[in-house]
């Protein structure tokens, strides 16, 4: 059944009841009324996993609730978990411990849930260890939060639901009001490739797109009802998307490239072998496309590659690199690196070395390898230690930041059309924080007291550093260009 926001089987509705003597807003759901409440939400891990809290944020609008970023003032606390890596593992795990004392202190006042790719897998345990927590939820139920919220206040007895969703296709509508011209639309969901070292497949569930046509129709509406100017198409492997439709992402992008109104297209996340050469073309051909595209990598070693079962080999992804700056000279591209996967060699560790020597990265997010639970790789034998695997990070981080230091450096000069984001203090400076359409980040002062928030300005670039950008403000193109 069709909720707006997704896929719904419950048949329970929310109803807004204004009360005319004092306009307060309450809203009837089934037998129970919700009064105005509060909710707090920690996000963690990837831009999906941000999105989703999105989601639930919309659902819960509907039910009455309104974001605080006071946990001590919540009426529930939501937490969306991430299980790709150990450190956001453990940080929730923290998180949820501390809250034994908050629900001591609020009583039954207080509702805790928690959802994302954690309570996918572990919803039950979770439950049965955590006497505090009211429920889980998974991955794939994210659009029934209400009626689990309505479950915890009719009084139903700690819960986990981590069901997947068997419908045939996936069919969602991206109706968020941030308030902001930039959203986020999911195209594909799930995974089906299986890296030895990841959860996804198992927190996510298999591949399945969205119809071309809906997207399509989605990303009008968010112009055209939100004064939406640039979206990220979003998934797991957004280079996947379609396959069961007899679609593409490239065929997706030309069709999206005619939206009017419509300024910018990102997506994420590529993986290196399902990038067609169609998909390449339409970067030389496509004016909205973004000039920046991230493509992990995660290693420059062939036999590494091959034990994390990502399928291409580190010359296959040099060549598409070399293919897309060959129809787009000015692409920016950004990657993802694992340092000390199991019984990585010295030779191999210089492979990837190397590779960002060939590769020219603009950036790179770098992460030691850590084991995930029921993965291929938990199984692999493992020889590496922690230190050894910490000196092979820090040595990708400071090879890569000297080579970016040199690749920004030719950003000096230059003048960028930006899109202003925000205001940010830095040691005591506030300036304001702008976006290139290849994703870099510029910063500059503007005139006193105006706002430039969402602005489209050009900056010429006066410095540049490995990580920072400093620009002048040339001109103010006001919000719509
Ligand atoms: S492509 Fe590999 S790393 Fe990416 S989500 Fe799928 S299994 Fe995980």
């Amino acid at each position: 059944m069709e909720s707006g926001l997704g896929i719904r089987n419950s048949k329970l509705r929310e109803e807004t009841i204004i009360n005319p003597e004092t306009g307060e807003k309450s809203v009837k759901m089934g037998g129970l009324t919700f009064p105005p409440r509060r909710v707090w939400m920690k996000t963690y891990g990837c831009q999906m996993n941000y999105h989703d809290s999105l989601r639930l944020l919309a659902h819960l609008k509907n039910l009455n609730f309104t974001k605080t970023e006071e946990i001590e003032e919540a009426d529930m606390v939501l937490f969306n978990t991430c299980a790709i890596r150990d450190l956001a593992n453990q940080k929730f795990y923290s998180h949820l411990g501390e809250m034994k004392h908050l629900k001591k202190k609020k009583g039954e006042k207080l509702v805790i849930g928690a959802g994302g790719c954690i309570a996918q897998t572990e919803g039950k345990h979770l439950v049965a260890k955590y006497r505090h927590l009211d429920f889980a939820f998974g991955t794939d139920v994210i659009d029934q939060i209400n009626d689990m919220v309505f479950r915890t206040y009719s009084g139903d007895d700690r819960f986990a639901v981590n069901t997947w969703d068997r419908s045939s296709n996936f069919s969602i509508e991206t109706k968020i009001n941030h308030g902001t011209p930039q959203a986020f639309v999911n195209i594909i969901k799930g995974c089906d490739k299986y890296c030895t070292y990841c959860v996804v497949p198992y927190t996510r569930g298999r591949e399945r797109s969205r119809k071309l046509v809906e997207v399509v129709e989605d990303v009008k509406k968010l112009v055209k009802y939100q004064d939406v100017q640039e979206v990220t198409l979003l998934g797991q492997n957004v280079n996947s998307y379609g396959k069961e439709n007899g679609e593409n992402l490239a065929q997706l992008l030309y069709e999206l490239e005619k939206v009017e109104g419509l300024k910018l297209i990102r997506y994420t996340t590529s993986h290196p072998y399902d990038i067609t050469d169609e998909l390449i073309e339409a970067h030389g051909n496509l004016k909205k496309l973004s000039n920046h595209l991230h493509l992990p990598v995660q290693s420059g070693s062939a036999s590494v590659l091959k034990r994390m079962n990502r399928e291409y080999t580190p010359e296959h992804f040099l060549e598409r690199l070399a293919k897309f700056r060959e129809v787009n000279p000015n692409i920016v591209i950004s990657t993802d690196i694992i340092a000390g996967f199991c019984n990585e060699t010295q030779e191999e560790h210089q492979a990837t070395l190397d590779l960002l020597t060939n590769a020219q990265f603009d950036f790179i997010y770098s992460y030691v390898y850590s084991e995930r639970k029921n993965t291929r790789a938990s199984g692999m034998d493992d020889f590496l230690t922690d230190d050894i695997r910490g000196e092979r990070l820090r040595e990708i981080q400071k090879h890569q930041l000297d080579l970016q230091l040199h690749i920004r450096k030719q950003m000096e000069g230059r003048t960028y059309r930006v899109l202003v984001e925000k205001e940010k203090t830095f040691k005591g400076e506030t300036k304001w924080l702008g976006r290139t359409n290849c994703n870099r980040i510029i910063h500059f002062k503007g005139q006193p007291e105006t706002n430039y928030k969402w602005h489209w300005v050009d900056l010429k670039v006066l410095d540049a550093t490995a990580l920072s950008c400093q620009g002048v403000l040339m001109k103010d193109l006001g919000t719509l260009v």
